[in-house]
């Protein structure tokens, strides 16, 4: 695999890049392959196709770009365990995590080609008709994060393709080659220009919020990047999604089914191995079920299989780079420093193999040290005690952040009333992370800017159009 050669895709044709980039595999901290490091120049000609693709792509009907998803999802069914398996290797994802990535890609892609865009009528009068349409923006950037490569790409080139737009897709500058691949078998599905595919280096993402040919940023990535992408994008006064990072909560109320809540924050923070903007960084338990929580909560996680995705009944496997393995190290250096108590893990979080990072648990920390304040993005979570309702919803607001949040207990309408005092974009009671094609996923606060998903994500990739019918 490492003489394979993965290209850009720019102007429906492969372009091998005059730069490489090179790509490392998590689970050994090797070399994995080396890709195109996209130049400006590269750039350019990408944006350039997409600009000469827009009038053809946009004249389209709603009908026919509905059938182009179609084609994507068969591309991505035809193909998917070949795509699941590049994902094992630059992402680290055990092999049925990175299956069940391909599946979650067909499901948008059929569940977006589902979405339609109704005309609204306004005003219809003997005098006049006004009619609200929605109009593709144009160019869409779209930059993508590392940590789930293919899932994040198709929800941006999905809703955007469907919507007229044409796009310029980057990958993680870690984790490129799933999506180089995905563009090289999407050639044959699309028209030239429509979908092109660059990866680069750290140079790349800037080069596209500041291009003058980029009509819109969409952009999945830190709330740290996210400032700056939002400065660069106002100079052209880009439109702009921002899906940023979260410092997610879950309440357990004491008449919470522990069993349940047990099993389902285990896999809310220990999913790939925490790296989710929307994992569970931080679980508030009532005074009253904390033993019982945290002991059964430890035995869960502790039962976990970590390990290289090879290793054939691994279920979590690396974190994805070196930068973010030596973060959560920072971060479980200031709790060993603060004297915090491990529930779990405090012996076994050193260096195995690659950046793997065995499972952590720490006992009921101070509400302002760095592992509650911070997003930390790996396998490593506090546990927090709280004795009333008023205090743990302040508590759990106190943040920058404000992505989601998941509620347990046996009182739906309790949880719903409790919810709705939380700022956030996304409440769930009694799972987490449940997301889907039908419904918007964003942020609130810092957590980003519009959403992705649903006819609102659909929405956000289209501008208004009013056309005012004088009639007689
Ligand atoms: P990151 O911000 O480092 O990078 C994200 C992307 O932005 C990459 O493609 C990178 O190359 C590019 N980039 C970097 N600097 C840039 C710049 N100055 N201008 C334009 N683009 C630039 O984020 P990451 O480390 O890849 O991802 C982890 C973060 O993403 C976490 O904070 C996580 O919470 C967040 N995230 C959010 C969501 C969500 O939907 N809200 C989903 C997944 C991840």
């Amino acid at each position: 695999l490492p003489d394979q050669r993965f290209t850009m895709t720019i102007d429906g044709v492969a372009v091998p890049g005059s730069e490489e980039l090179a790509v490392t595999d998590p689970s050994t901290g090797d070399l994995f392959v080396r890709v195109p490091d996209c130049t400006r120049d590269e750039l350019d000609r990408a944006v350039d196709a997409a600009r000469r693709a827009l009038p053809g792509w946009k004249a389209t009907s709603y009908r026919s770009r509905q059938e182009s998803l179609g084609r994507i999802a068969a591309v991505l069914e035809k193909h998917g365990d070949e795509i699941a398996s590049l994902i094992v290797k630059e992402q680290g994802k055990p092999f049925p995590a990175a299956q069940g990535e391909i599946r979650s890609g067909l499901r948008w892609s059929r569940g977006i080609a589902a979405l339609e865009l109704p005309v609204r009528v306004a005003e219809d009068t003997p005098e006049r008709r006004v009619e609200v349409h929605r109009v593709p923006i144009g160019v869409v950037g779209a930059i993508a994060p590392w940590n789930y490569p293919i899932v994040q790409a198709c929800w941006k080139i999905l809703p955007a393709i469907l919507a007229g737009n044409t796009v310029v897709l980057k990958p993680s500058p870690y984790t490129p080659v799933a999506t180089l691949r995905l563009g090289e078998l999407l050639r044959d599905a699309l028209p030239p220009g429509v979908l092109n595919v660059i990866s680069g280096s750290d140079r790349l993402g800037p080069w596209m919020t500041e291009h003058p040919g980029i009509d819109k940023i969409s952009f999945t990535g830190s709330t740290a990047t996210g400032r700056l992408v939002m400065r660069s994008a106002a100079a052209t006064l880009k439109r702009l999604t921002l899906e940023l990072g979260g410092n997610d909560a879950a309440i357990v109320l004491a008449d919470a089914d522990i069993e349940k809540a047990v099993e389902g924050l285990t896999w809310g923070a220990m999913r790939n191995a925490g790296q989710i903007c929307s994992a569970t960084k931080r679980i508030y338990v009532h005074d009253s079920i904390y033993d019982r929580f945290s002991e059964a909560f430890a035995r869960r996680v502790a039962s976990v299989r970590f390990d290289r995705p090879d290793a054939g009944d691994a279920e979590v496997g690396p974190v994805q780079n070196e930068t973010q393995f030596d973060r959560v190290h920072a971060i479980l250096a200031d709790s060993r420093s603060e004297g915090h108590v491990f529930l779990l893990g405090e012996a076994a979080s050193g260096f195995d193999s690659g950046y793997l990072i065995r499972p952590v648990i720490i006992d009921n920390p101070p509400d302002d040290s760095r592992i509650v304040v911070e997003e930390q993005f790996g396998p490593v979570v506090p546990l927090l005690r709280f004795s009333e309702v008023g205090e743990v919803i302040d508590r759990t607001n106190a943040t920058q952040y404000g992505l989601g949040v998941s509620i347990w207990s046996a009182d739906l309408d309790r949880g719903r009333e409790l919810g709705m005092a939380i700022e956030c974009g996304t409440v769930w009671i009694n799972e987490t992370q449940y997301v889907s094609p039908d419904f918007p996923f964003g942020g609130h606060k810092q957590s980003g800017m519009g959403a992705e998903n649903g006819i609102e994500g659909l929405l956000a990739y289209t501008e208004t159009q009013t056309l005012v019918l004088r009639r007689g």
